[in-house]
């Protein structure tokens, strides 16, 4: 081993304590985006253990040191651990989910690769199998999982990180192969490529965090942040894609949904009581409504619900069931008990009929319901 090559790996080190503050960073600020900073961690982990592993044990052994065993184990307990973050961070930010209790046996399945070397007393070549096998196992994880990100504009960050792996994984298998071969040792020769494709698949992945980060802004801005259902801008953006086939298939209606006198109950109660009676009415029509209506806080205490498919003709009985459900809805104690009712209007058509004039069908609906004493369902068929 060289000193360029011992100043390369300490490099790698520092570089890599710089890229975690910064994926640190980035979690930070783009709230709610999963795997970002356990990236940055497992692969600081990664690049002190491999530090440790090729550069300072194997040149504590060619000095005939006896503590060379010892920083091997330490260095390839290290690696393998930073390995096994890298493979679950891969899964968490793909499918932006925690980790199921399967995944996290990656964690002792791969550190245990390396306990094994030490038990085995094979210092260098030992770990360097641990740590190349840990390796190839990250690498199939993040490939297996980043082939996922297939929609614009993850595709082409993501296909890169791909090509990195697959060029790391040549690298690791032919460490492999020395390893048991017992020719396990610093890779002058390649660590160009190794280090400056890890920085390739650093640098895709935090242009894929900032990504995601934009796009969790991007589906915040659609919803509403009292209630958690959308708002108009999301209610057009979730019918949007299949807007054009439900019309012409006349699969659609709509329930317009106004709270009776809620002003009297801000005026009794208070702002924050009704803020509450919003949030629970909102449950209430969640756990009425199928995964395929769309429902939306359109203004302040009135609610939209598109109703879509063919059974789209029933959204009366559909208002009906909202309506019962309403006035029988009570705040959880402490609260007080507030009773409230809804008036509803709806529109239906027996014909492919624009969403727009069955907003404004529905809108009249809800009038007439009003002026019929509220409480009530009123439906116009267009
Ligand atoms: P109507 O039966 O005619 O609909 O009577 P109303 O009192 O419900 O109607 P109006 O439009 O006069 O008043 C709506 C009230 O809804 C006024 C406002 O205080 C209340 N409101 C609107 N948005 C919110 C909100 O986010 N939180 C709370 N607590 N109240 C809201
Ligand atoms: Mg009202
Ligand atoms: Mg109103």
């Amino acid at each position: 081993m060289t000193t360029d090559f011992y100043n390369l790996l300490l490099t790698d080190c520092a570089l890599a304590l710089i890229l975690l503050v910064l994926f640190w960073h980035v979690a930070r600020v783009s709230r709610g985006v999963r795997g970002i900073a356990s990236w940055g961690g497992g692969h600081f982990l990664y690049s002190v253990g491999a530090a440790m592993l090729d550069g300072t044990a194997t040149g504590l052994e060619r000095a005939g040191s006896a503590t060379a065993t010892t920083a091997a184990a330490i260095g390839g307990i290290l690696a393998c651990g930073g390995l096994a973050v890298l493979a679950g961070a891969s899964i968490k930010f793909t499918q932006q989910r925690p980790l199921r209790p399967a995944e996290w046996a990656l964690v002792p399945g791969l550190v245990g690769l390396s306990l094994l070397a030490w038990l085995a007393g094979d210092a260098i070549d030992g770990q360097g199998a641990a740590m190349s096998l840990a390796e190839l196992v990250m690498l199939a994880v993040m490939l297996w999982q980043l082939r996922r990100l297939d929609v614009p504009p993850l595709r082409v960050p993501a296909r890169l990180v791909m090509v990195g792996c697959a060029v790391l994984a040549v690298l690791y298998a032919r460490d492999l192969l020395n390893a048991f071969t017992g020719r396990y040792g610093p890779n002058d020769a390649w660590v160009n490529v190794d280090l400056s494709t890890w920085y390739l698949i650093n640098f895709c992945m935090l242009m894929l965090a900032s990504f995601r980060a934009a796009e969790s802004l991007r589906q915040t801005a659609m919803l509403d942040p009292l209630t958690g259902t959308l708002n108009r801008r999301g209610l057009f953006a979730r019918l949007d894609p299949e807007l054009e086939r439900l019309t012409r298939e006349g699969h659609l209606a709509v329930i317009a949904l106004d709270l009776d006198h809620f002003k009297r109950v801000n005026d009794r109660y208070g702002h924050e009581i009704g803020d509450l009676v919003l949030q629970k009415l909102s449950d209430t029509i969640r756990g009425q409504t199928r995964e395929h209506d769309v429902f939306a806080r359109t203004g302040g205490e009135e609610f939209v619900i598109v109703v879509t498919g063919p059974d789209a003709c029933n959204a009366q009985a559909l208002a009906e069931r909202i309506r019962v459900s309403l006035s029988t809805m009570r705040l959880d104690p402490p609260s007080p008990p507030v009773r409230v009712t809804a008036s509803l209007g709806v529109a239906v058509s027996n014909r492919p009929m624009p969403l727009s004039m069955l907003m404004r069908g529905a809108d009249e609906a809800l009038y007439t319901a009003k002026r019929a004493g509220r409480d009530c369902v009123v439906t116009h068929t267009l």
